[in-house]
C-alpha cells in the first residue's frame, strides 16, 4: 500500500472534524498523487477516451452488450480488481487508487459508472470484506478479472429505503445443507449479465436479514424481469430478479445469520464514496464541453463565454468540482491512513478494510449527498449554457443530465444519508467516540459572554476563512447540541431539523476540505500558483456561510423560543459574520476567466 503509516494519534476519526482542527499539511490532496496513482489515473483516462467516448451515442440506446464488452475490458486491464488483495487475483492497491480508478472510469457515461459501482463495490465487496476464505478463493478471483460479473440484491418493492424489511425468504432443508431462497427483489443493476447476486433474505422470524451469494443459474429458481425504462443510464442493465426456491449451499451464507442488514449496510458505504468518485470526472468532463461551446457559440457578435451571466455559472460548475475532489480524495486518504494503522496493529486485511471504512461512515453519507448534487447541478447548469442545443439528445448535456438524476437516489436516497450522517455522530458522541459534548457546552458559554471587539489580524492566507470554518462549526454544535438537548432520543423523529443540521455539517466539511487543499497547495507552490483556487475555497465558502445561516435559522426557530432563540439567533448572527466580505463578482471572474483561457476544467 503506498503509504506510510500514520499514528493513531495522527489520524482523526470520522467525525472528528468537526470538533478538531485539520491542518493543511495533514489533508491529503489530488497533487499529492503518487507516479503509481497517476500512471493509473492516465491509463484509466486513456481506456475511456479510445473505448466509451467514440461509443457514446450507442450507451443511449440501450446498448447492454456494449456495457457487458466494456466491463470485460476493463478486467482484462485489471481495473476490476484494483482494491483486491493480489492473491484472489487483484491489484492489491490502497483505497486511494480504487477511487481514482472510480473517478476516471465514470464520467463518460453513467452506464459504466453504475455497472462498475454495482459490480466492484456492492457485488464485489461484501465477499472480499465478510466472506469465508474458501468463498473469496472462489468469487473473488472471478469477479477481480471480469471473468464473472457480480451483483447486489437487496431492494424489494416493499422494501426500499426499509432495507431490512425484506420478504424474501431462506429456508434451511431438513438436512441442513443448503437454502431455498424465494422472493422478489427490484431495481438489480447488472442483472442482466451477471454471474451472481449477493441476496439477501429473512431466515424464519428473524429480526434481521441474511446476506448470501447466489450463482445465477436460470435453472435454479431465477428468473429476471424486462428491462426496466429508465429516465437515463440506458445502458446499464436493470431488472427485476425472482427466486423460486433457488437452492443455495448452506455454506454460500455470507457472513452469519441475522448478519445481512450489518453486511449491507457497510457495503453501502464504501459505495457511497465510490459514488462520489463516480461523480467527479463527469463535473469535470461536463465542464470542459460547456466552456468549449461556450468559446465557439457566437451571440451578439461575440462568444457567449464573454458574458457575465455564463462566466457565472463556468465559475461555480468549477469550484463545486473543485472542492468535490478535495473532499473525496482528503475522506479517501483518511480511510487509507486507516486501513493501513488497523493492518499495522495485526488486524487482517479483510477486518482492516470493514473497520478503516466503517470509521467514516459519516464523510461517506456526506459525499455521497454533496457529490451527487454537485454533478446535477453541474449538468444543469451544462444544459443551459447550451441552450436550445443542450435540450438536444445530440449534445453531450442531455445523457448527462440525465445519467447524474439516479445519484441521488441509490446507494440510500440523500434524504436517508442526510439523516444518517447527523445520527452517526451523535450516536458516536455518545459511545464517546467522539466528543461532542465539551464543546457544545464551549459554544453554549461563549453564547452568554460578550463577544471579543478586537480587529483579528488575517494577514496569514486564507485565516479569515478558517476562522469562519470554525465558527461554522460553532453553529453546528448549538444548532445540534440544542436539538440534541430538546429532544433526546426522539431526535430521529425531528426530520426537518435533522435535514438542516445534515445540510450544515455538509458544507463545513465541503467548504474546509477545499480551503485546505489550497492552502496546502500555496503553502507549496507559492500562492501566485494558486489564484484560481483561492478564488474557488473563498466563493464556496461564501455559500456555505449563507445556506449554513439559512438552515440553521429554520432549525433554530422550529425547535426554540423566547430568550433561548433570541440568544441562539444573535449566536448565528455572530458565527457567520465575515469582517471582510469578498467580492463574489471578482471571484467568478477570476475562476472563470481560467477555464475559459484553458478552454476546459483545469484545475
Ligand atoms: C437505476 C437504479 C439502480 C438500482 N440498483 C440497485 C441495486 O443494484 N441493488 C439494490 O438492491 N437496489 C438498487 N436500487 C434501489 C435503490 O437503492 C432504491 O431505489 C433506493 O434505496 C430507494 O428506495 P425506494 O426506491 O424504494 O424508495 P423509497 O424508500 O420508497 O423512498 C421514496 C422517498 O421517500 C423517502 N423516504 C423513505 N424513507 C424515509 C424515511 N424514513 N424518512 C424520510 N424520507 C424517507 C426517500 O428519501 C424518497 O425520497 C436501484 C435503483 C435504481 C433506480
Amino acid at each position: 500500500m503506498d503509504t506510510q503509516i500514520k499514528n493513531k494519534s495522527e489520524l482523526l476519526r470520522g467525525g472528528q472534524f468537526l470538533v478538531k482542527e485539520t491542518k493543511a499539511e495533514d489533508v491529503f490532496t489530488p497533487e499529492d498523487f503518487s507516479e503509481e496513482q497517476k500512471m493509473m489515473r492516465d491509463s484509466v483516462k486513456e481506456f475511456v477516451d479510445r473505448e466509451i467516448v467514440p461509443k457514446k451515442e450507442r450507451f443511449e440506446h440501450k446498448d447492454y452488450a456494449l456495457t457487458e464488452e466494456i466491463m470485460r475490458k476493463a478486467g482484462e486491464l485489471g481495473l476490476l480488481g484494483v482494491v483486491v488483495p493480489e492473491e484472489y487475483g487483484g491489484l492489491g492497491m490502497g483505497f486511494v487508487t480504487t477511487m481514482l480508478v472510480c473517478d476516471y472510469i465514470s464520467g463518460a457515461t453513467g452506464s459504466i459508472a453504475t455497472a462498475f459501482g454495482a459490480h466492484t463495490g456492492i457485488g464485489t465487496l461484501p465477499i472480499t470484506l465478510y466472506g469465508t476464505e474458501e468463498q473469496i478463493r472462489k468469487y473473488v478471483p472471478k469477479l477481480a478479472t471480469g471473468e464473472w460479473f457480480g451483483a447486489y440484491a437487496l431492494t424489494e418493492p416493499g422494501a426500499g429505503s426499509d432495507a431490512n424489511s425484506g420478504k424474501t425468504k431462506a429456508v434451511l432443508s431438513e438436512d441442513g445443507k443448503y437454502y431455498s431462497i424465494t422472493g422478489q427483489k427490484m431495481w438489480i443493476s447488472n442483472a442482466g449479465f451477471c454471474n451472481t447476486f449477493i441476496v439477501f433474505a429473512r431466515i424464519e422470524d428473524d429480526k434481521n436479514i441474511t446476506g448470501f451469494i447466489v450463482e445465477n443459474d436460470p435453472s435454479n429458481g431465477i428468473s429476471l424481469g424486462d428491462e426496466e425504462k429508465k429516465l437515463g443510464i440506458h445502458s446499464s442493465s436493470t431488472r427485476q430478479v425472482f427466486f423460486n426456491e433457488t437452492k443455495v449451499q448452506a455454506e454460500n451464507m455470507l457472513g452469519g445469520r441475522g448478519e445481512g442488514f450489518k453486511i449491507a449496510m457497510n457495503a453501502l458505504n464504501v459505495g457511497r464514496i465510490k459514488l462520489a468518485a463516480a461523480s467527479l470526472d463527469a463535473q469535470r468532463r461536463v465542464i470542459t464541453e460547456a466552456v468549449k461551446y461556450a468559446n465557439e457559440r457566437i451571440q451578439f457578435k461575440v462568444p457567449i463565454s464573454s458574458f457575465g451571466a455564463i462566466k457565472l455559472k463556468l465559475a461555480e460548475m468549477a469550484t463545486n468540482a473543485y472542492v468535490s475532489e478535495s473532499a473525496s480524495y482528503r475522506a479517501a486518504k483518511n480511510i487509507e491512513d486507516r486501513i493501513a494503522l488497523r493492518v499495522a496493529q495485526g488486524n487482517s486485511h479483510q477486518e482492516a478494510e470493514l473497520k478503516g471504512v466503517e470509521e467514516y461512515a459519516i464523510e461517506c453519507s456526506i459525499l455521497k449527498v454533496a457529490v451527487s448534487e454537485d454533478i446535477q447541478n453541474c449538468a444543469d447548469e451544462g444544459i443551459q449554457i447550451f441552450g436550445g442545443m443542450g435540450f438536444s439528445a445530440d449534445t453531450p448535456m442531455e445523457a448527462a443530465w440525465r445519467d447524474a438524476r439516479i445519484a441521488r437516489i441509490y446507494e440510500g436516497t440523500n434524504e436517508i444519508n442526510r439523516m444518517l450522517a447527523v445520527g452517526m455522530l451523535v450516536k458516536k458522541a455518545m459511545k464517546g467516540h467522539v466528543d461532542l459534548l465539551n464543546p457544545a457546552q464551549a459554544v453554549a458559554s461563549e453564547l452568554m459572554g460578550i463577544p471579543s471587539f478586537e480587529t483579528p489580524d488575517y494577514s496569514e492566507l486564507l485565516s479569515e476563512e478558517k476562522e469562519m470554518i470554525a465558527k461554522l462549526k460553532k453553529v453546528f454544535l448549538m444548532v445540534a447540541g440544542s436539538a440534541v438537548q430538546k429532544y433526546g432520543t426522539e431526535l430521529e423523529e425531528h426530520q426537518q431539523t435533522l435535514m438542516a443540521a445534515a445540510d450544515i455539517l455538509i458544507e463545513i466539511y465541503m467548504a474546509e476540505s477545499g480551503i485546505l487543499r489550497t492552502e496546502k497547495n500555496a503553502k507549496r507552490f507559492g500562492k501566485d500558483t494558486q489564484k484560481e483556487q483561492l478564488a474557488m475555497a473563498q466563493l464556496y465558502l461564501y455559500h456555505a456561510v449563507d445556506i449554513i445561516t439559512v438552515k440553521a435559522k429554520e432549525a433554530i426557530l422550529s425547535f426554540s423560543e423566547g430568550d433561548e432563540q433570541r440568544m441562539m439567533l444573535m449566536g448565528l448572527k455572530r458565527f457567520t459574520k465575515y469582517q471582510n466580505t469578498p467580492n463574489i463578482g471578482e471571484l467568478r471572474r477570476t475562476i472563470a476567466d481560467k477555464v475559459i483561457s484553458e478552454n476546459q476544467y483545469p484545475f
